[in-house]
């Protein structure tokens, strides 16, 4: 009896150290969970990652149309669609709002060409909101590279502002960060 306490007890820390890295709607890391595990990222021996931002396009208009309770199920396909498209080893997770940050263990080009088959993806891929009803969203996607000594939080920066520059030129796009 005492054992099996002890057991529900741990289990019951696990959940909760879980969820404090998960975000409750996608099941996605949240901002904790990617800063600890971007950490292994910048620990190797010769760290070659970027981290991108993306943010889903005129998603309040999705919202004001169809309701809150559609645009939830539009966050939680989403986060499918990132998660299939990308590897084990790369950080997926849900910042909040409509805003995800990535971390892909990969150079720019092949980031970039990672991050387009996931905007095109979107793109094409009606989400069925109800029986009768489809409808289709875009994203913007903002990336930036990492180099040695570069913080964390400079590299989501940069990013940030690179996405920026998707959304002022048009959504539905990739931007890389220039300085
Ligand atoms: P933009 O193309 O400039 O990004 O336009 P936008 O309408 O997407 O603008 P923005 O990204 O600033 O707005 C995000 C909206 O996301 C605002 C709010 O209505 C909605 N939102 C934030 N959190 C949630 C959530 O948890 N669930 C749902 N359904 N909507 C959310
Ligand atoms: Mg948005």
């Amino acid at each position: 009896m005492t054992i099996h306490d002890i057991t529900v007890e741990a289990e019951k820390v696990d959940e909760a150290e879980e969820r404090a890295e998960r975000d409750q709607l996608t099941h996605l890391f949240n901002r904790f969970g990617f800063y600890e595990g971007i950490k292994e990222f910048t620990c190797l021996s010769e760290p070659v990652f970027c981290v991108t931002y993306i943010d889903i396009d005129h998603f309040k208009s999705i919202n004001d149309t169809y309701g809150h309770e559609v645009g939830d199920l539009m966050l939680g396909k989403l986060s499918n669609i990132l998660l299939s498209e990308m590897r084990e080893s790369d950080i997926v997770s849900r910042f909040g709002g409509d805003e995800f940050v990535i971390a892909t263990l990969s150079d720019k080009s092949t980031t970039k060409a990672i991050l387009q088959r996931v905007v095109d993806r979107v793109r094409l891929e009606a989400f069925e909101i109800s029986k009768d009803k489809k409808i289709n969203i875009t994203i913007s996607c903002g990336f930036s590279s990492y180099e040695p000594g570069k913080r964390i939080d400079m590299l989501i920066q940069e990013a940030d502002s690179a996405l920026y520059d998707a959304k002022r030129s048009g959504r539905d796009r990739v931007c890389e960060f220039s300085h």
